[in-house]
Order: C-alpha cells, then sequence, then structure tokens
C-alpha cells in the first residue's frame, strides 16, 4: 500500500490532524489512518463510558478546529444536549464529537484527500529515502508513505516504585492501569483503598466510587500531596503577563507571578493570562532552568493551571471533610501483602519517617508516562535506527519548532513530524486540546504545501 501521508494514532491528535489535512489538500492525495484498537478518535482520555468523568476544560475553549472556536458548541446544540460554553461536559460526549466530526468530515462528498481507515498496530517503520517511509503493520502489510504524523500519545505511567520492591503475592490486589483493569466491580464497598498519585486522575476514581456509594476508606498518597484546584465561573478575564519571554530568570518570573496573583482578584486570571506565551517561556529556559522548573515547581503549576470543575471539586472536598478521603505527601518505597492486606510502605515528606499503610486495594493513579523511547517497542526499533532520538530533558521526542522529528545526529526529518504529548520536551504546553489543535492545524498546513 502506497500513501501520500500516514497518519499514526487513534486519538485527538490523530483525528485532529487528519479533519485538518482533509480541509487542505485535494481529492488526488491520499491518506492512511493507522490505528491500533477500536473507539478511533478517543484515545485513553475519550474511551471512558462513566458520566461523571468530565472534561477539565469548558465546552467553549473545546472545539477540534482551532478556526473555529465554536464548533463543539455548535455540535452540541445540534445533538439536544443541555450543555452550553461554559459547561464541562462528560468527556464521554466529548468522544462522540470527535469521532461524530471524523465520520462526518471523511463521509462528506467533496473534492478533499482519499482516506483509508487502517485497523492495525504499527510494529517497525523504516526510512527509505529523505521523502520515503515504510511501516511494518500487525496485519502484515507493509505500507509506504512520503509523509508521516506520528500521533502515538504516551503510556500509563507504572507503580513509582523498585520491581523488586513490589511482591508478587501483592500484585492480585494492586491495579496498575485503572484505563484498562475495571478494579472496581471486584471491590467491596467497605474496602479500604491507597491511591497512588493525587491528579486529575485519582480525582476521576474517587468520584466513580462516590458515584457508587463506596463507604471505605481512601488514602491517596503522592510525592507532594497536592490536589487539583477548582475553575472558577465565570471565567475572570485573563490578566496579560508582566514580563516576555527570556526577560528575566526563572526565579524572576516566579516571583513575578506571585505578586500578580497577590494583586489580581483571582489567581486564575494571572495563570490563564500566560497561556499565549507557555510555550515560548518554556523554549527561552535554559536546560538547567528546565530542569528546575521541573524539581521544584511543576507539581505547583499542575494544581494551579490543569482544573477541576467547581462541581467535581466541590464533591472531593466534601469527601475530604468527611474524614472518607485523606491525602498524604510521601515516596512509595515498598509494596508487599500482610494478613491477605496490601501494605504500602511510604517514606512521609513532612515527618521524614517511613509510614505504612494496610488496604485492601493499591490502585496507581499516576496518570500518563511521558513518552519514553525505552517503553514504546516501534519508538525503541526507530530510535536505533538512528531515526529518533528523546529531547534533551529526555521528557519525550526530541522535534523541532515546526514539530519534525529530529535524528541521532540532530537533523530535523523533511517528511516525518510528531503531535500531542510526544513532543512535550520542545512545547512543554502540548497536552490538552486548545494547544493541540493549533499544532495540528500547523502541520497539517507544512505538509500541504509541501506536497502540493
Ligand atoms: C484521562 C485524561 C483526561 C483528559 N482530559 C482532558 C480535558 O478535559 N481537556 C483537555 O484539553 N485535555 C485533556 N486531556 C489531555 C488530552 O486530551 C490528551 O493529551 C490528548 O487526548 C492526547 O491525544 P493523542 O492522540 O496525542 O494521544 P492518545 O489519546 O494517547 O492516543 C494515542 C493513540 O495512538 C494509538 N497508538 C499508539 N501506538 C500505536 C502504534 N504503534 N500503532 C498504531 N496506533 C498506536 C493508541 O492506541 C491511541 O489510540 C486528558 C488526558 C487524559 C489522559
Amino acid at each position: 500500500m502506497q500513501v501520500d501521508i500516514a497518519v499514526i494514532g487513534g486519538g485527538f491528535s490523530a483525528v485532529a490532524t487528519v479533519i485538518n489535512v482533509l480541509d487542505r489538500l485535494g481529492q488526488d492525495t491520499t491518506v492512511a489512518l493507522v490505528s491500533r484498537k477500536s473507539g478511533l478518535g478517543r484515545g485513553v482520555a475519550y474511551s471512558t463510558t462513566e458520566p461523571w468523568h468530565r472534561l477539565n476544560v469548558p465546552a467553549g475553549r473545546m472545539s477540534l478546529l482551532a478556526d473555529k472556536p465554536d464548533h463543539l458548541c455548535e455540535w452540541l446544540a445540534e445533538e439536544a444536549t443541555e450543555f452550553g460554553a461554559e459547561d464541562f461536559i462528560p468527556r464521554q460526549l466529548y468522544g462522540r464529537y470527535l469521532q461524530d466530526t471524523l465520520a462526518d468530515r471523511l463521509l462528506r462528498a467533496d473534492n478533499s484527500a482519499q482516506v483509508w481507515l487502517v485497523d492495525a498496530e504499527v510494529l517497525d517503520c523504516e526510512q527509505l529515502t529523505d521523502e520515503q517511509q515504510v511501516y511494518h503493520l500487525s496485519d502484515g502489510q507493509l505500507l509506504h508513505a512520503k509523509k508521516s504524523i506520528f500521533c502515538i500519545g504516551g503510556t500509563p505511567a507504572g507503580l513509582p516504585v523498585a520491581p523488586e520492591k513490589l511482591a508478587p503475592e501483592a500484585r492480585s490486589r494492586i491495579c496498575l492501569n485503572v484505563w484498562s483493569d475495571p478494579w472496581m466491580e471486584k471491590t467491596d464497598p467497605n474496602d479500604e483503598i491507597v491511591m497512588l498519585g493525587s491528579g486529575l486522575t485519582m480525582i476521576d476514581q474517587v468520584l466513580s466510587l462516590k458515584a457508587r456509594r463506596h463507604q471505605g476508606r481512601i488514602q491517596v498518597i503522592s510525592r507532594h500531596g497536592l490536589t487539583p484546584l477548582p475553575h472558577r465561573v465565570p471565567r475572570s478575564h485573563p490578566v496579560a503577563p508582566t514580563f516576555e519571554p527570556g526577560s528575566k530568570p526563572l526565579s524572576g518570573m516566579m516571583k513575578a507571578l506571585r505578586e500578580a496573583a497577590s494583586k489580581a482578584e483571582d489567581w486564575r486570571a494571572v495563570v490563564d493570562g500566560l497561556r499565549p506565551i507557555t510555550q515560548s517561556l518554556w523554549q527561552h529556559l535554559s536546560t538547567s532552568e528546565r530542569a528546575r522548573f521541573l524539581r521544584h515547581a511543576n507539581a505547583w503549576w499542575s494544581i494551579h493551571r490543569h482544573r477541576l470543575a467547581p462541581d467535581m471539586w466541590e464533591s472531593f472536598s466534601q469527601l475530604r471533610q468527611s474524614g472518607q478521603v485523606s491525602v498524604a505527601a510521601g515516596w512509595l518505597r515498598e509494596v508487599y501483602q500482610a494478613d491477605g492486606k496490601v501494605r504500602s510502605a511510604y517514606f512521609d515528606r513532612h515527618s521524614r519517617t517511613l509510614r505504612q499503610i494496610s488496604s485492601d486495594w493499591l490502585i496507581n493513579c499516576t496518570g500518563m508516562d511521558r513518552c519514553s523511547i525505552s517503553k514504546t517497542p516501534l519508538l525503541k526499533k526507530m530510535s536505533s535506527r538512528g531515526m529518533i532520538r528523546s529531547d534533551v530533558m529526555g521528557l519525550g521526542l526530541a522535534v523541532d519548532q515546526e514539530s519534525r522529528l529530529i535524528n541521532e545526529v540532530g537533523e530535523a526529518s523533511r517528511s516525518a513530524f510528531a503531535l500531542g504529548p510526544m513532543t512535550v520536551g520542545q512545547f512543554f504546553e502540548i497536552f490538552a486540546v486548545p494547544d493541540i489543535r493549533v499544532q495540528a492545524a500547523a502541520v497539517a498546513g507544512r505538509i500541504a504545501k509541501e506536497l502540493s
């Protein structure tokens, strides 16, 4: 099979890319969308079937298309849902929006590019010439493409404990991947649960337990013990930052932000005001400043930046106030089995002592891992061929400002691009829909120009 463009992946990034390509290229162009799972368009984020798993960004800012900001709200109205621009809609519904929009675009009889949906995993990729890659697919086929866009996301993070410190006997009471293991179905309402990680993944799991009228204690452990903060509705108008990218060292920027937040009516306005320049701020930091930011400030940045719908925050806060949910700060050291229970030993951040908690279940809520070459078989093979390398910080794949993959000798590819969380090292803020959709439009635009 030979195509002009191969898009690898089946989540948001892939859908946004294909739609942008269709908007730019005519019917003499062929595109293969290669995805290994059913549920095309949803990816990990939007595959949930639980109605209380909701977006953490209001619908008014979650359009799939950067140039049509009202697209999602129009779809919600056409579908006669009760939701509007300020609502944090169920992620399941958002997944349907992505699938519907893709299907609608593919079925539209116009002169745009032809798309083949290929239900397979990409096992390997070789670079034949500057403008020709060949993919080895899990169904045995070979796919040749002139241009490639990798949209394969990250992988669920493992438990942050050395393998030899995880007793195999305890394994049956541990959920390593909350998105593929239906662990809640095995629980009793009075079971005691330990959750590792205190971000949005943990909130999803706690609210699912609440909806099932779970009564048992839930103890959360994370390195900083910080939990996401709420949005405010209506949103305060963003406040423009008082500095330009590169104009201050990291410490100076943090100071200016703290000052601005203390003067603002709502600190969220200061955080939101940074949004247009966050990628540029990151790119102007030196490698050591980036490392310092990740070590000391990222956990704080995350809870202020990745906020929760106010009513979800309220539900979670009530569970904390009632004592059913508690949050500790510390590092997991060892997991073993004792008296038929899981025993988690962790080093407490505040008391600097080793503590132990006994529970019926240990649930890994540490979220998505960085896109690591060593943990992704396809990337490992591409790396061994010299086609890709990690970014300097080891967060994802090295790409240039145009999202082109960079090979082992530092050359930017003429034909292969990466999108979404895989490009975090270059762009930092590239996880959420409002950022990925801009990247997808830009990459599709570049490819369209080069092919025509
Ligand atoms: C639980 C969760 C909730 C989120 N909520 C929000 C939100 O409310 N608002 C927001 O803006 N952002 C949210 N995000 C972030 C954001 O939407 C994601 O970062 C985005 O969906 C990433 O999409 P992706 O397509 O790059 O990756 P993914 O969604 O991870 O998709 C990757 C796809 O590639 C496929 N794939 C991988 N390897 C191969 C291979 N070798 N061959 C073929 N296919 C392959 C996978 O099967 C998968 O379909 C959320 C993220 C998560 C995890």
